[in-house]
């Protein structure tokens, strides 16, 4: 593992969650309890690209089904097929 160090601001980060929300033209996204690496320092966030995949997935699969508000926590969303 490298170290994890804030590229902005020399921080330490940390494992940490956050929430994400995505706006579009029928509504709203909000998923909760993501897992994110947070600076400690300057408060900067980063997801991993498998959970950025993941709420890319849900967005996708939240506007087919039309909904105008919609909010989940991240470990409880599973992607039905
Ligand atoms: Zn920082």
């Amino acid at each position: 593992m490298k170290k994890d160090i804030c590229p902005i601001c020399g921080g330490v980060k940390t494992e940490s969650e956050t929430s994400f929300t995505a706006n579009y033209k029928q509504g709203v996204i909000i998923v909760k309890e993501v897992p994110a690496t947070v600076c400690q320092q300057c408060g900067e966030e980063w997801i991993s690209d498998a959970v950025a995949t993941k709420l890319e997935e849900i967005v996708i699969t939240v506007k087919k089904q039309r909904q105008d508000f919609f909010v989940a926590k991240y470990n409880n969303y599973s992607l039905a097929s």
